[in-house]
């Protein structure tokens, strides 16, 4: 089970939260066949986007887009209450480091990222900040400080079995400075991000997420609350009916006539739901 651990650091003036998200990365890449650098991209973006909504209250929807030029094109995801869904334009990238190593930054590229915050007041809140590296990490440390003002430092990871190509763990961490947080906490910080363990190697060697907490403030921490995180679409084949009552009566005939059936594939679960002959004489008929 992914879970997500709440922390209190630097005598309460700094909030840590720490994820694993091993199980939600690898139902992705199950789901969507996706190669190792579309995988690491998302993985990343599945792992801040669920730390993200731990830090809202239950309820808030996020709607967060990662718009790159690189081959992977739109990474979408969905998050509420830690659950969450999403998809990529190009789940088929795979680019090579010299050394062997995925590469993310080129397969991401430069663009924007636009975060949609639907808070149950009466308008939605946007707001966006460039891609500046495309690793995920430092662009949602950027994004942060740029659109939230709030200083913050995010680590991210996906680790893969180098034969395979298949994801063996993934998670990450977020850290952010809270107002009045004297400057001697955050040089201390500072200091200890710069010889801190790559992200990818703490969960590679299976860290929970206390053992992250543990690592960045070596020892000096106040456990908050904990909170499950998972992949989870709440399609059905009710809802893919009244989309297809949108289309109209003049299109529906002609897929009646035409095609006897029509087939569905949920972006965010891959999921197809089919629609017969009848459930569309059915659907036509209530119209
Ligand atoms: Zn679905």
């Amino acid at each position: 089970m992914d879970y997500l651990q709440k922390a209190y650091c630097m005598n309460q003036s700094m909030r840590i939260y720490a994820a694993i998200t091993t199980d939600m990365v690898r139902h992705a890449q199950e789901i969507f066949n996706m190669w190792p650098s579309s995988i690491d991209a998302f993985g990343r973006l599945l792992t801040i986007s669920s730390i993200m909504s731990a830090t809202y209250k239950s309820g808030e929807t996020l709607n967060i887009f990662v718009k790159g030029d690189g081959p992977i094109g739109k990474m979408t995801v969905e998050a509420k209450d830690c659950k969450l869904r999403g998809y990529v334009s190009n789940p088929g990238v795979f680019l090579q480091n010299n050394d062997g190593s995925i590469n993310i930054r080129k397969a991401v590229g430069y663009g924007e990222i636009e975060i949609i915050k639907d808070l149950h007041m009466r308008d939605v809140f946007s707001s966006s900040s460039e891609i500046i590296e495309g690793d995920i990490a430092n662009d949602f440390t950027y994004y942060f400080a740029k659109s939230e003002q709030i200083p913050s430092s995010v680590g991210l990871g996906v680790s893969f079995d180098t034969n395979t190509n298949k994801v063996i763990s993934a998670g990450g961490f977020l850290i952010q400075v809270m107002p009045g947080c004297k400057i001697e906490y955050i040089e201390k910080l500072e200091n200890k991000l710069r010889s801190l363990k790559p992200t990818t190697e703490m969960i590679k060697e299976g860290y929970t997420p206390i053992d992250i907490i543990n690592e960045i403030t070596d020892g000096d921490y106040e456990l908050l609350e904990t909170k499950e995180i998972k992949y989870e679409c709440n399609c059905s084949k009710d809802k893919f009916k009244k989309g297809l009552k949108s289309i109209g009566k003049i299109e529906l005939e002609k897929i009646l006539n035409e095609d006897k059936k029509a087939e569905i594939t949920c972006n965010f679960c891959n999921k197809k739901y089919i629609f017969t002959e009848d459930d569309l004489k059915e659907i036509i008929f209530e119209l």
